[in-house]
């Protein structure tokens, strides 16, 4: 956990916005590493196209065995460096839930997704 460095990332639009849709949120990236890709969990690194901050992305589907309606869970982390990157991709997707991020649900019978929402779970250490 030590080596984890997040800091409220004031300057990036995508933290500003009021109003954020999830069409901004697809095309304000760039991949810069991946670190799982499967079909049910993808996890990368991104960079904001547009500030240079960097993000922890992971997508996260849980399987309907039944119904076959999956849902959905997507997770924006703000990170200071891609070594905080690296540590996270080890992480459980619970154990992400208490770092700040920007999220995108759709949960298992939902009609519509929710989000994109930010979530601050607690204060990062260090924010000004
Ligand atoms: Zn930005």
């Amino acid at each position: 956990m030590a080596s984890i460095r997040i800091s409220k990332p004031t300057k990036c639009v995508l933290w500003q916005i009021e109003t954020l849709s999830i069409e901004q949120l697809r095309h304000a990236f760039q991949v810069m590493a991946t670190y799982i890709d499967d079909s049910h969990l993808i996890r990368t690194l991104l960079r904001c196209l547009e500030c240079g901050q960097l993000y922890f992305h992971e997508f996260y589907e849980e399987i309907d065995w039944i119904e076959g309606k999956d849902a959905q869970y997507s997770t924006w982390i703000p990170i200071d460096d891609a070594e905080s990157g690296e540590e996270l991709s080890k992480m459980s997707p619970l154990a992400l839930l208490v770092f700040p991020s920007i999220r995108y649900d759709y949960p298992m019978g939902a009609d519509e997704p929710r989000g994109p929402y930010r979530s601050c779970p607690r204060e990062p250490s260090g924010a000004t």
